[in-house]
């Protein structure tokens, strides 16, 4: 199986194989085509495994190709929000989504706690597409009103399991209720605790599972 079987676009095949990657992960082989579809995710992945890209490149895919056509005061509302436990790891994931969009205009940005907030306010005003945060800092810049997230289109959960033994859960789901309902929500974690079970009970979709 190829990357470009799986339906990506040009442009991403163009970035993934600069990348050298030469066929995708398990991960990224069940994944990818269900994010395509537009269904929710519940995927069951270590770090190591290549989620990162599993859920990044088909959701580069989709703002590519379903331009948003909502009337918005922003040129470049937030469609794609992902939130990720620590800095590290926004940091890395911030890092895959400017490799794999390098062919696409898509804008990005990642806020995180532990630096001033002032400088992460510019990038959001001039607008950002897809927007990587952790969760105590996104709701600082959200009650700020540095950012708006009216329009969010798709919304990821990386390393839950790491949220909830960081204590994060509760900023989670008030993050979560602030979302727009009709999106599509991909949660990422190592295992599936009963918090997490029931996270996904009450904010997502029929979610498909995949487990690697
Ligand atoms: P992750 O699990 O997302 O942290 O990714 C782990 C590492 O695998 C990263 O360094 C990626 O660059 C690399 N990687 C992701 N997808 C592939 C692939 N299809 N082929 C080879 N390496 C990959």
């Amino acid at each position: 199986l190829t990357f470009a079987q799986l339906g990506l676009s040009a442009e991403l095949l163009r970035a993934v194989e600069e990348q050298g990657y030469t066929s995708p992960t398990p991960v990224q082989q069940k994944a990818i085509p269900t994010v395509l579809s537009g269904r929710d995710v519940m995927g069951a992945a270590q770090t190591g495994t290549g989620k990162t890209a599993a859920f990044t490149l088909p959701i580069l895919h989709r703002l590519q190709k379903h331009a948003n056509n909502s009337v918005s005061p922003a040129k470049h509302p937030v469609r794609a929000l992902i939130i990720t436990p620590t800095r590290e790891l926004c940091d890395q994931v911030f890092d895959s989504v400017q490799t794999y969009s390098k062919y696409i205009p898509l804008r990005a940005t990642a806020v995180f706690g532990g630096v001033d907030i002032n400088g992460q306010v510019k990038p959001l005003r001039d607008g950002v597409e897809i927007l990587v945060a952790t969760p105590g800092r996104l709701l600082d810049h959200i009650q700020q009103k540095t950012v708006s997230l009216g329009q969010v289109e798709v919304l990821v959960l990386d390393e839950a399991d790491r949220m909830l033994d960081m204590g994060f859960i509760l900023d989670i789901r008030k993050i979560m209720s602030l979302l727009p309902k009709q999106r599509q929500t991909l949660l990422f974690s190592a295992t599936f605790a009963p918090e997490i079970k029931k996270l996904a009970e009450d904010f997502m979709h029929a979610p498909e599972t995949i487990e690697v």
